[in-house]
């Protein structure tokens, strides 16, 4: 069943009686979970290779092949399976994503994950097609390399204070520290042991967005609503669409640019991008996930297509559904915080309360044990009206226990 890298799979119609037909993840969590649902109301069987024996996507999973992301023999029979085999996290490692696409068709592919890997290559890419874009190109922050500690001699005081990111396995904020001085940069960067990492100057920010976009392997590409995210500790706090801050001009150039970067990258499937929009009123790209995102969990209950079946359907090379935001919205992330009452007890969140909200839609990902930090759901609220939405969300937090 498996069909060749870059060629049409060949069976990628919905299920039939005589014929199941596999999507296939590498990855195992919340992502994978969500796509799993999405696919499987299309007539889509899903497999998931994942090390982890009970993990989101594991439980809901038509097949969990339980090995590691490198495990060779895992591998072939994921992709022996499936017609099309994507990815629920950015750290997969591409020669694994390189062996898949041998055997079975990989979107996105190798090359396009292997940049939105590494902060380096990512930045030189976001800075040629800003480029090539000309007046309306998007450029990312101020920054400079350091690749080992004989570049911070070599440092431009003007990128102080700035924030250090490891150029590799960062997410969440992790990977990251700011610095306001050179005696900062230095303890800050041995304390990352010595990996290559990316100063970027610290910018005045006015609100953070990001673009969900989707290019089908025609070339066909589909762009959502700008999203507005508030960050609270470097984890995604919330989103919300329509952006309350993002003018016409501003949502005009961070969509087209991002269909520049699906259409340099050649990509297939669903990619997020995230920006920043600074005090001034300009625009600068910062980063991608070259899969669906926390930012746009919110068209599953506002949009006509949610992320999750738009990745399904770019992976099967369906035509790709409609973006049409239905109504106003903001997604709260649902962190294990809410779990432990003041005095640190575990108890179980009232969801009864926060579900007597109209229009709230909740979703937990299946996890286990509730910690501090870690994402275990996400609730949606849609209304008619924005303030309707934003009255039901300071009423969840309350429910909760989360300041606003
Ligand atoms: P992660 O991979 O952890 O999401 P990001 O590069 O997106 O890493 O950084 C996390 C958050 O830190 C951003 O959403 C933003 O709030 C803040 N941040 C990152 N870079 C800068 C910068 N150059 N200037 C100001 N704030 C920044
Ligand atoms: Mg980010």
């Amino acid at each position: 069943m498996a069909s060749s890298a870059n060629e049409a799979p060949r069976h990628a119609h919905l299920a039939t009686e005589s014929e199941q037909t596999w999507l296939g993840i590498m990855g195992g969590g919340q992502l994978g979970r969500m796509f799993a649902h999405a696919a499987q109301a299309m007539g889509y069987k899903v497999a998931v290779l994942e090390p982890q024996a009970d993990c989101p996507a594991g439980q809901v999973a038509d097949r969990h092949i339980q090995a590691g992301y490198t495990d060779e023999t895992a591998l072939a029979e994921l992709a022996a399976l499936s017609v099309a085999v994507s990815t629920e996290f950015e750290n997969v490692p591409a020669q694994s994503l390189a062996f898949l696409a041998g055997r079975s068709f990989v979107a996105p592919g190798a090359e396009c994950v292997s940049v939105a890997q590494d902060r380096v290559r990512e930045k030189q890419f976001f800075t040629r097609v800003a480029g090539h874009m000309g007046n309306g190109g998007v450029f990312p922050a101020s920054h400079a390399v350091i690749a080992a500690s004989s570049d911070l001699d070599r440092i431009d005081a003007k990128l102080l204070p700035g924030i250090l990111k490891t150029a590799r396995m960062g997410y969440d904020g992790k990977g990251q520290v700011r610095v306001k001085s050179m005696d900062d940069l230095r303890a800050a960067y041995a304390g990352m042991g010595g990996v290559a990492c990316v100063l970027e100057k610290m910018l005045p920010l006015a609100y953070e967005i990001s673009v969900l976009v989707a290019r089908g392997v025609d070339g066909e590409a589909v762009v959502y609503p700008i999203a507005e995210n508030v960050h609270r500790d470097g984890i995604l706090f919330t989103t919300t669409v329509p952006s309350q801050n993002v003018s016409a001009s501003i949502a005009e150039r961070a969509q087209q640019a991002a269909l520049a970067i699906v259409a340099e990258l050649g990509y297939v499937g669903v990619l997020c991008i995230e920006f920043f929009v600074l005090q001034d009123g300009s625009l600068v790209v910062n980063e991608m996930a070259p899969r669906p995102h926390n930012s746009g969990h919110y068209t599953m209950d506002a949009c006509v297509t949610s992320q999750f079946q738009q990745q399904a359907r770019a992976m099967a090379q369906l035509p790709l559904g409609d973006v049409r935001q239905h109504s106003p919205t903001v997604m709260l992330n649902i962190l294990g915080d809410v779990w432990f009452d003041e005095s640190g007890r575990e108890r179980e969140p009232a969801w009864d309360k926060v579900l007597a909200l109209r229009g709230a839609h909740l979703h937990l990902y299946g996890k286990a044990e509730a910690r501090r930090g870690r994402k275990m759901g996400h609730v949606t609220f849609v209304g008619t009206t924005m303030e309707a939405v934003q009255a039901n969300l300071r009423a969840a937090c309350a429910i909760l226990g989360i300041p606003v």
